[in-house]
């Protein structure tokens, strides 16, 4: 069985509930203050451990109680915090403002945007492996992690997420791409919008697809995913569900299909599971705490 290895960010989502937002310059009484662990890399190790596949992390965390308190989490959790060092800053962190369903964000990327090249040099990546990464680190470490994971003959899978330009070279060292359709239509240059039917979706997905042997996988929330491979294109339609938060859907439908891809799954396969492993996740409040485990899956799967 191959390992997962995910490069990526790690931070504390500082969530702070009031009756509604203050105005500039104002101060409001808030009713609570909650800490999630999340970041995107933290939140796709934590559902590829969880569904147990032997899964590392690399990242940085700051010299701060939060790298302390996300520490211990990630760990409880089983993911290998070997190749998760230290920052001369302050933790990854989120502050986010909820009031009348309304959301403000202001995220500092603090430590995760010191995680280098020389944070995934030593990664001891094999054949059969799994590199998994998102855009919350800095997008040369991506490519040089990469770049290792093909010499080692290991699977690259990228989630570009949240949405920013690449270069072609960074492109043409994924594997599997995943990313949704808001994701796809951006770094296509092409308009799409929900609710488009598959075949405009797979034909601007072809624009993108940096290699003959790519696969491209558009996640589409409720209505499933689609994949482009190399010798077919495929839908996985969605489980129909109740959603009560769909925070952290799409981290957990990669970390799932690095888990299986990681335990030799063929594609279709590694799909379906990592469809119903997100449909139980979005019935669940949270990120890091909503990933399912193999069983869960299993049962849903039947
Ligand atoms: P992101 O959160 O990155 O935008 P999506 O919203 O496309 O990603 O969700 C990722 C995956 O999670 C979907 O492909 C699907 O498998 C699952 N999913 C998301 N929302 C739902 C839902 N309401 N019901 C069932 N499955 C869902």
């Amino acid at each position: 069985m191959g390992r997962v290895f995910v490069a990526g960010s790690i931070n504390m989502d500082v969530v702070a509930t009031a009756d509604r937002h203050p105005k500039v310059g104002e101060t409001v009484a808030g009713r609570e203050v909650l800490y999630f662990p999340g970041g995107k890399g933290a939140n796709q190790a934590v559902a590829a451990s969880r569904l147990g596949a032997k899964t590392t992390l690399i990242g940085r965390l700051g010299r701060d109680a939060f790298g302390a308190e996300l520490r211990a989490f990630l760990g409880a959790q089983g993911v290998d915090l070997g190749s998760v060092r230290e920052a001369n800053t302050h933790s990854g962190t989120a502050i986010i403002t909820v009031a009348a369903s309304d959301n403000t964000i202001v995220v500092i990327p603090g430590s995760n945007a010191l995680v280098g090249a020389d944070d995934v040099a030593d990664v001891p990546l094999t054949k059969g492996d799994v590199a998994v990464s998102q855009f919350e680190i800095p997008l040369p470490t991506i490519a040089a992690f990469f770049q290792r994971a093909r010499a080692a003959g290991a699977t690259t899978v990228l989630n570009p997420a949240p949405a920013q330009k690449m270069s072609g070279e960074l492109l043409a060292l994924v594997d599997i791409l995943v990313l949704n359709e808001t994701e796809l239509g951006y770094l296509a240059g092409a308009e799409l919008s929900d609710g488009d039917e598959a075949a405009k979706i797979f034909a601007v997905a072809r624009q993108l697809q940096a290699r003959a042997d790519q696969t491209i996988c558009i996640t589409l929330g409720k209505r499933g995913v689609l994949a482009l491979a190399a010798s077919e294109e495929f839908a996985v339609p969605g489980r129909a569900v109740k959603a009560v938060d769909t925070t952290g859907a799409g981290d957990c439908f990669v970390g799932a299909l690095a888990s299986q891809l990681a335990d030799g799954v063929p594609l279709r396969a590694a799909l379906a599971f990592a469809n119903a492993a997100a449909s139980i996740s979005v019935q669940r409040m949270g990120a890091g705490p909503s990933m399912p485990t193999a069983a869960e899956v299993a049962a849903v799967l039947g």
